[in-house]
């Protein structure tokens, strides 16, 4: 996915959760992005705000929403069910760029545009953008309405960020036996010769391949979600 295809899936859904760490303690508020171009994603706070503190002390960010929408409904049995729809979330290092470099983008660019008016209306106002980063998109469809498997896990990154490796991985004490296989309510599981594998684009982590293989031969992988890094581009 290109910068304006992720920026495209968060502008749908509109306002975000922003997440920053303030002294190891996480906090979030509700923001927006307002545009996008080949540097990356970009938002505006106030330099009021603990969020302008936050985001210059750690220069990370993490973004994340859900489309269309985040009404939880409930089936017969009182069991919560969602419509299809999608979640995206974003990680990783922010900069505040300087109005008169807003301003310079703002040349013929009309999101840049609207940017420049609100922080010429509110002077206080500033803008961060997201530079380097890596994500993920969760197309998630439940109840098969539209399609034969319930997730389509897209992952992403930009800036020279790598996308790291989250999720479950079976290992070569597998025997092959298929009891994941068919445990799996995501079809995430295939075979491969004589032992089974996961579709990391399809797998939920839900972890009942983990729970049900006689030989623990599922295994919880989780790498380092940032690598901070200086290159910009
Ligand atoms: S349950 Fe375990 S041993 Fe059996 S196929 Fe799956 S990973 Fe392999
Ligand atoms: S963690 Fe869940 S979704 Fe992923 S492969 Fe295992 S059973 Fe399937």
């Amino acid at each position: 996915m290109k910068r304006a295809d992720v920026y495209e899936k968060f502008d749908a859904i509109g306002s975000l959760v922003f997440a920053t760490v303030d002294k190891g303690v996480p906090q979030t508020r509700i923001a927006h992005l307002f545009a996008f171009d080949d540097e990356g994603l970009y938002f505006r706070t106030m330099v009021t705000k603990a969020f302008y503190k936050q985001l210059n002390d750690t220069e990370l960010v993490s973004i994340c929403g859900m489309y269309p929408t985040t009404t939880i409904a409930h089936d017969d049995e009182g069991m919560p069910s969602f419509e299809p729809g999608y979640t995206i979330r974003a990680t990783g290092e922010v900069r505040e760029i300087p109005l008169e470099a807003l301003k310079a983008k703002a040349q013929g660019n009309e999101m840049f545009m609207l940017g420049v008016k609100d922080i010429e209306k509110y002077p206080a106002m500033t803008t961060f953008c997201l530079h380097r980063a890596w994500g993920e998109v969760f197309d998630f469809d439940f109840e098969k309405e539209n399609r034969p498997h319930k997730l389509e896990r897209t992952r992403f990154c930009f800036g020279g960020q790598q996308v790291p490796f989250q999720g479950m991985r079976i290992t070569d004490v597998c025997m092959g036996c298929g009891a994941c296989l068919e445990r799996c309510s995501f079809t995430a599981i295939g075979r491969e010769g004589d032992r089974c594998v996961i579709d990391p684009s399809r797998c939920d982590v839900c972890g009942d391949c983990y729970t049900v293989c006689p030989v623990d031969a599922v295994e919880i992988v989780i790498q380092d979600t940032l690598v901070r890094g200086t290159a910009g581009h």
